[in-house]
């Protein structure tokens, strides 16, 4: 079999197309406030995603996800059989590229960090980081 995690960290994030066009839409959607939610799937590759409510209360520039909400999508990842593999959020007007309060606040080594930038409305940018150290880095995301 091959072996597509290091330790218990993923290396690589797989995200079909449909379900990246979907998480570009829900963040078109709400181009002035980030959105946030959970990807989930096998292996590497991602299934499906859960929109989960951003009750920041600063949300244009920060996410923090609604406790409950995030507790059902997870409960509904474990009664479908698909393992939490990342968490996606937007940022409206700065690049796919971790603020410092986003890693101030990641907090699930193993999973990817999704940012969907809406910088540039022509050429949305959608990128992973992984968590390790508490930092996060670039992961290769595959849109296939
Ligand atoms: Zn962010």
């Amino acid at each position: 079999m091959r072996r597509v995690r290091h330790g218990d960290r993923l290396i690589k994030l797989v995200l079909p197309r449909d379900l990246r066009d979907r998480i570009v839409a829900d963040a078109r959607h709400t181009p002035t406030v980030e959105i946030c939610g959970l990807l989930a799937g096998r292996g590497t590759r991602c299934t499906a995603a859960y929109p989960v409510r951003n009750i920041s209360p600063e949300p244009a520039t920060a996410f923090y996800m609604d406790p409950q909400e995030q507790i059902d999508a997870m409960g509904m990842m474990q009664a479908s059989g698909e393992e939490m593999l990342g968490i996606y959020h937007s940022h409206p007007r700065t690049d796919a590229w971790p603020s410092a309060r986003d890693i101030a606040g990641a907090a699930y080594p193993g999973v990817a960090y999704v940012i969907i930038s809406l910088k540039s409305a022509a050429a949305i940018e959608v990128a992973a980081f992984d968590f390790a150290n508490g930092d996060l880095t670039p992961m290769p995301l595959e849109i296939a």
